[in-house]
């Protein structure tokens, strides 16, 4: 059995009942569940035992929302270190585990713990997520889109990219014109929505005040993202990166997972579109198989301290192609300053989807007009 990280040192001993693969998506609907239900009871008013998807009045030991620790409070984030249990997961679903349990940068852990609290008055009667929000999609997706960072009342609500907030209802409405998702609304993690061939996915995991996380934390997050972006190797053909900031965090995500970056570094620009090779694999040697020992790269990438084993370290799946290049697509974020002012028009997102979708190997619909 596996374990999500406790997110506080002073959380209760962490639940070991469930796979940590289910145990995300369990909680992600607990909190979906515990807001409806809030909503019906009309509580109103910001609960301070209610935050990041955890009752603390509830039993610690019945279900998944045990498992998550304690209610965050608005207090001071304890000054904590690089991203912990990197490499333990040995898929997708385990990473997206681990990242929610992420306390790597105190400002962030504070501000996304204090919204959750404080909360916005529309939702006073919620249960905010709290936590990083880890990427959404397939595991084995061809194509991925990267954002900035999950809004404080949107991402950092529901513990869904993307989802319920006004940036998410064009990207997802732009994805279903298209043919890439099931609806085009997402307003809740057990809202249904599924998505084909794509991920979601941000290079920052925590809601940063005013969207703005500081070059550092930007940096101290890239592990999470360099680790998918390896996950996903054996199928991501192509990916469209949202706004100059995902661009610039992307670029040497990409490189550090070892595809090649040109230099001079490409610059953002929405219709940017440039082809990143792929570099060889590093080569294992038996010893390494038989002791799990990383490569050099693989360490490189590697800044936590995590004491995972490192036999779980995943070999290379049979089926990558260690050739494939990924297509990188610029386009503008899908923030309101960006649709309101109509410098993103729906029609111009869902040319660069559509033109994304067909370079990853999809079969897009053609974009409504
Ligand atoms: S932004 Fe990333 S590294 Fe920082 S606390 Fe959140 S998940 Fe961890």
């Amino acid at each position: 059995m596996s374990e999500i990280p406790s997110p506080s040192p002073d959380a209760p001993p962490v639940v070991h009942a469930h796979d940590e693969r289910v145990l995300l998506s369990e909680l992600r609907n607990t909190v979906a569940a515990m807001s409806r239900r809030g909503g019906e009871r009309g509580t109103g008013g910001a609960d301070r035992s209610y935050g990041g998807g955890v009752e603390s009045s509830g039993p610690k030991e019945a279900g998944p929302a045990a498992c998550a620790g304690p209610a965050p409070s608005a207090g001071p984030a304890p000054s904590t270190g690089p991203v912990q249990g990197l490499y333990g997961p040995a898929d997708l679903a385990g990473l997206d585990a681990r990242i929610a349990g992420c306390r790597a940068c105190p400002r962030l852990v504070a501000w996304r713990e204090e919204v959750a609290v404080t909360k916005r008055a529309a939702f006073a009667d919620q249960t905010y997520w709290g936590r990083p929000v880890p990427g959404f999609g397939p595991a084995d997706a061809s194509l991925l889109v990267v954002g900035l960072a999950p809004a404080a009342h949107g991402g950092n609500r529901t513990g869904r990219m993307f989802t319920g907030d006004r940036s998410g209802d064009v990207l997802y409405a732009a994805l279903h014109d298209v043919g890439l998702a099931s609806q085009g609304t997402s307003v809740s993690a057990d809202d249904g929505l599924e998505l084909y061939g794509v991920r979601v996915t941000s290079p920052v995991h925590c809601a940063p005040p005013a969207n703005k996380p500081t070059p550092q934390e930007r940096d101290t997050c890239r592990p999470w993202l360099v680790r998918e972006l390896e996950l996903l190797r054996p199928t991501l053909r192509a990916a469209v990166v949202l706004g100059a900031f995902g661009w610039q965090a992307a670029l040497p995500a990409f490189a550090e997972a070892g595809w090649t970056v040109p230099r001079p570094r490409p610059t953002f620009a929405h219709g940017a579109r440039v082809t990143l090779g792929r570099r060889p694999e590093p080569e294992r040697t038996d010893a390494d198989a038989d002791t799990g020992t990383r490569t050099s790269t693989e360490a490189s990438t590697n800044t936590g301290t995590d004491s995972d084993p490192v036999s779980a370290y995943p070999p290379e799946p049979a089926s990558a192609s260690a050739s494939a290049s990924v297509e990188l697509f610029g386009c503008f974020h899908v923030s309101q300053r960006n649709t309101f002012t109509g410098r993103l028009t729906p029609e111009m997102l869902r040319e660069v989807l559509s033109a994304a979708a067909e370079s990853a190997g999809l079969t897009p619909r053609s974009p409504r007009g």
